[in-house]
């Protein structure tokens, strides 16, 4: 089984190392394309107005100057030169939980491969409060990984959909098991503007990252990580609202 690994926090990501040490444990003929720098937020973004660079670390490790989707087409149309069996884009630092999926790099990844017709699988660890930054602790997704992925390997899944994992912010030997939740729902903005002034005097702006507050809806991703499962929610390219296309089409009948 051919693996292609991809990570938007980068080449040098933890999350990534966490993710090839998971691989191996389901392959040996496993790929790694991840951009060269952290892409955190990047959402589902092409490089279209500069060129892109790729460099080779290794025999199957390269790195990409542009987006994790930048990175998921390199490894397909340059790297591999054709489909995997599956690819694996994580595992992210940090939530990519409810809504924050249509900014997320993780999840776009995963999106590009599910374009291309490939079982595309997004992974992501959740962290606590305690525990930020470099110290994210990746010890759930760590023991739970392969575990997860396995049994998703065959299941049947139709064209144009994808699987977000998410791991609890807890000790692997205290995850209680996995959840198969449908997408929830922040109840506020993730994002506060947090300003300040650089050392030259000059003001910036910087995106913050608020305590989140929550309904926990019963059946989402959110009630399954705060209850300390990993969460399995598969997820479709077609984000049309059919229940609407009625009530807008009656707008411009007459
Ligand atoms: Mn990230």
């Amino acid at each position: 089984m051919r693996i292609l690994l991809t990570n938007d926090d980068g080449i040098n990501a933890p999350g990534l190392a966490v993710l090839e040490e998971i691989a191996a444990e389901l392959s040996d003929d496993v790929w790694i394309c991840a951009p060269s720098e952290e892409q955190s937020g990047a959402g589902h973004s092409l490089t279209l107005t500069r060129p892109v660079r790729m460099r080779k670390h290794g025999e199957k490790r390269f790195s990409v100057t542009g987006t994790p989707t930048d990175s998921v087409a390199m490894g397909l149309k340059q790297v591999l030169g054709g489909n995997p069996d599956l690819i694996l884009s994580g595992v992210n630092r940090g939530a990519n939980l409810g809504d924050d999926i249509t900014y997320s790099g993780t999840v776009s990844a995963a999106i590009e491969g599910a374009l291309a017709g490939v079982r595309a699988i997004a992974l992501s660890q959740v962290y606590s409060r305690e525990g930020m930054g470099d110290d994210v602790p990746f010890d759930a997704a760590r023991q739970w990984g392969a575990r997860v992925i396995r049994p998703l390997l065959g299941a049947p899944l139709p064209k144009r959909t994808l699987v977000n994992v998410n791991f609890p912010p807890i000790a692997a030997s205290e995850v209680k098991g996995i959840r198969v939740v449908r997408q929830g729902f922040h109840d506020y903005s993730r994002s506060s503007v947090v300003e300040g002034r650089d050392p030259r005097g000059y003001r910036y702006y910087w995106f913050g990252l608020e305590a989140i507050e929550h309904t926990l809806d019963h059946g989402t991703d959110l009630e399954a990580i705060d209850e300390g499962f990993v969460s399995v929610t598969p997820l479709q390219l077609d984000l049309t609202h059919h229940a609407s296309l009625g009530t807008l089409a009656e707008r411009f009948e007459g």
